[in-house]
């Protein structure tokens, strides 16, 4: 039977701009699979679409400040509209300690860049409905709403271009193995047969793994947005408010209504991350009116759940399993995967192909730093 040189299980934005970069790298043979049978079912499609680079992880705003660059200004080879309406972004806490945590991590050039101090009364004056008066607000000027369905057709059609296989409607069911390496992935239509796997399975990452006793621990937390019915007041180029520290919440414009999150963050299984919790309603609606009275007679348009997962340390995963040879990881993308898809795809890239990276986020994120029980680093 044939063997490819790289399957990659997943073509959410993780898999999808993995794909991309293997193949602009000249990688061939190479196939990307999902179970799904439209890109962007899960995560990807369900996602809030801002970019936001000011991160307080060194290893991760890396990543956001690389793809950023990148999503500013993209070849029109790759995609021919604009990726990013950057409206701006404010950041903004309320009580002094989370002002002041704010204040001394936005600051820090490891971060976050390029962030100004302002007060409640400049995002006022982008929000008519925005009431709140006592806080601090940080204006991130270049930073806002990302197309998120044009960045991944993009990386998708890109992929194809350069000859990467496509295949939807293809649920891998098992990792194939002989002793110490990965031989490819069982799927209904039977065995593929791999040099390497690569898992960008979103909220279902650890599964595959764990039946062939590689455990990895993630966690999958359920996150709601809610779209108010559109409204002539709110403008519609208006910045991104994000109120971060205890009371987390944000909104910005969309579809003529504001997108709102009341940030909820709830462990749930994976089969439950996409089921919206109507009890959820009534918290976004409290807070929105606390931030945003004007929006008292407004009724909700949309609203939809979304998984987010994380790996133990809240830090993305990328990088080859050191337990058996052939398995790569591009997963645990929590809740930056859409603004870190470029970066994320270059570094995992790098490992597939040269099987290691210089990248200075490259050691925080490989997953050996996950194995601190030893007997899981025996090679099997
Ligand atoms: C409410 C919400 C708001 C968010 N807002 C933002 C934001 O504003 N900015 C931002 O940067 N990020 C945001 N995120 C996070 C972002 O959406 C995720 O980090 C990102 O989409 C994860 O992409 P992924 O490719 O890893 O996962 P997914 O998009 O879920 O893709 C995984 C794919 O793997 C496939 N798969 C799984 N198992 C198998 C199998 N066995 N066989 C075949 N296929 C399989 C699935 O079908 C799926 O298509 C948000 C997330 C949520 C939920």
């Amino acid at each position: 039977m044939k063997r490819r040189k790289l399957i990659i299980v997943g073509n959410g934005i993780a898999g999808a701009a993995t794909a991309w970069a293997v193949a602009r790298r000249g990688l061939t043979d190479v196939l990307l699979l999902d179970g799904a049978t439209q890109p962007g079912s899960h995560s990807t499609g369900r996602n809030a679409a801002i970019l936001r680079t000011a991160i307080p992880d060194a290893a991760l705003h890396r990543l956001a400040r690389e793809s950023a660059a990148f999503y500013r200004a993209p070849s029109t080879d790759f995609c021919p509209t604009p990726l990013l309406a950057a409206n701006g972004l404010f950041l903004t806490a309320t009580n002094g300690a989370d002002a002041n945590a704010l204040a001394d991590w936005i600051s820090n050039p490891g971060f976050a860049s390029g962030a100004e101090r302002h007060n409640f009364a400049a995002v006022r004056a982008h929000h008519p409905y925005f009431r709140a008066t006592e806080g601090d607000a940080w204006w991130l000027p270049n930073e806002g709403g990302l197309d998120v369905h044009a960045l991944q057709q993009s990386y998708l059609q890109g992929a194809a271009k350069m000859g990467v296989e496509i295949r939807a409607r293809c649920q891998v069911q098992h990792l194939l193995r002989d002793s110490g390496r990965i031989l490819g992935v069982a799927t209904g239509a039977g065995p593929i047969l791999a040099e390497q796997v690569a898992l960008a399975t979103g909220g279902w990452a650890g599964f595959l793994p764990e039946e062939l006793q590689l455990p990895l621990s993630f966690t999958v937390c359920r996150r709601h947005l809610v779209v108010t019915a559109a409204d002539s007041v709110i403008p519609p180029h208006a910045p991104v408010v994000w109120n971060v520290g205890q009371d987390e919440f944000y909104f910005r414009p969309e579809s003529g209504g504001l997108l709102l999150s009341g940030c909820d963050h709830v462990a749930v299984p994976p089969a439950q991350g996409e089921i919206l919790d109507r009890d959820i309603l009534p918290t976004v609606a409290e807070k929105a009116l606390r931030w945003l009275p004007g929006l008292a007679d407004a009724r909700f348009a949309n609203a939809w759940a979304g998984m987010r997962t994380f790996s133990q340390d809240n830090r993305f995963v990328i990088g080859p399993d050191p337990r058996i040879e052939g398995l790569q990881w591009v997963a645990g993308l929590g809740g930056h995967g859409i603004t870190c898809s470029y970066a994320v795809g270059e570094l995992a890239a790098e490992w597939i192909l040269n099987h290691q990276s210089n990248h200075a986020s490259a050691p925080a994120l490989h997953p050996q730093r996950l194995l601190q029980d030893s007997q899981q680093l025996v090679r099997c």
